[in-house]
């Protein structure tokens, strides 16, 4: 594996590269590929971001993402831009296997694979590596490829800054997380002067809920969360008729399980849901509770402490069940 400053004489002359990120691609992974992107085209590359799967409409506004293809909608087309490549770059997912087709499809190719992401313990299948856990978001980290590997601040315009400010402010829950140091506030402030609206951005990602993604949430607040107060624990638990009943769209769950998180002395939150073949989960914790250690424990998943998720094949119920396990096996950890 190389240090990624061997990457910048390797872009210097124009390259074919996709971008991928992992399923249903939150606002760091649409950011931080997007900003990515808009980077890499005014370098002269023929650049392509690909995503396993669809996204949220809310993340729909930022600049290029008309040309962003999604591997589940045009597999054929995906899979020769991948095998074609010369360079892969991998934004905030740290193993194959959790792009699940499109995972292989990238091992088999001869390209130059790049890892850019912030996850614990990378699975290490890439050639070039920008990883760091204490980064707040991987657009931190795009922001650092671009300025400081490539020397290119000076073509940190408007479109990649907006992408990038958006990874940044999603992934540190509006720069409240303790991740966001005085590093980030001094990249947030450079990526305003190079235009991005912040305010205009925090509207568009949060205030453009649809009347049913909020009844929605409505539902699960008033009838859906369960709090167990032995445990410091709150749990929602949402089936597939309810998805259908609220007309549930992707990214319509997107922060319900930190309402959950946000009842004054919960230290756990869990918020599950019945999807199509397998259940979802997505834990979210408080001060050093290992939510972590859980996902990977129990469901097949990891992520950071305090923000992890992972799937089950089990019936909702059991895993719901599961629970009842676990908790008593962390309680000291939840109650100290
Ligand atoms: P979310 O709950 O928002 O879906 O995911 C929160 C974090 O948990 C993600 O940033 C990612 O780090 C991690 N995560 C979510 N789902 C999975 C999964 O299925 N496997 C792994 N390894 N990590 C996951
Ligand atoms: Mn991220």
């Amino acid at each position: 594996m190389l240090e990624i400053s061997h990457l910048k004489e390797f872009l210097d002359t124009p390259k074919r590269i996709v971008i991928t990120t992992h399923p249903k691609p939150d606002g760091d992974a649409m950011g931080s590929s997007l900003g990515l992107y808009n980077y890499l085209i005014q370098k002269g590359h023929q650049t392509q971001v690909i995503t396993p799967t669809d996204y949220p409409n809310f993340l729909h506004w930022m600049p290029n993402n008309s040309e962003v293809i999604v591997f589940t909608e045009e597999v054929e087309k995906s899979k020769s831009l991948v095998a074609q490549a010369d360079i892969i770059f991998c934004l905030d997912f740290n193993s194959l296997s959790r792009i699940y087709e499109m995972g292989d499809l990238v091992r088999e190719s001869n390209a130059k694979k790049v890892l850019i992401d912030h996850h614990l313990e990378p699975e290490g299948f890439e050639d070039f590596r920008l990883w760091n856990t204490g980064a707040c978001a991987t657009a931190h980290l795009v922001y650092e490829f671009i300025v400081d590997v490539m020397g290119d601040r000076e073509l940190l315009n408007k479109d990649i800054a907006s992408c990038l400010y958006t990874g940044i402010m999603t992934d540190t829950g509006s720069f409240r997380f303790r991740s966001t140091t005085e590093r980030v506030h001094q990249i947030v402030a450079d990526l305003i002067a190079a235009g991005a609206d912040n305010t205009l951005i925090h509207q568009l990602v949060y205030d453009d809920f649809s009347l049913s993604r909020l009844r929605f949430l409505g539902h699960c607040l008033l009838n859906k969360l369960e709090v167990l107060p032995e445990y410091n624990t709150a749990i929602i638990v949402i089936t597939k008729e309810e998805l259908e009943q609220f007309d549930v769209n992707t990214g319509d769950t997107e922060g319900i399980v930190n309402y959950a998180l946000s009842i004054s002395g919960i230290r756990l939150a869990a918020l599950i849901i019945e999807r199509q073949d397998v259940v979802k989960l997505s834990l979210r914790s408080t001060g050093d509770f290992p939510a972590n250690e859980i996902c990977k424990k129990y469901f097949s998943g990891g992520g950071h402490k305090n923000a992890s998720g992972g799937i089950s094949n089990e019936k909702i119920d059991a895993v719901r069940e599961k629970f009842n396990v676990i908790l008593p096996e962390y309680k000291s950890l939840l109650v100290k």
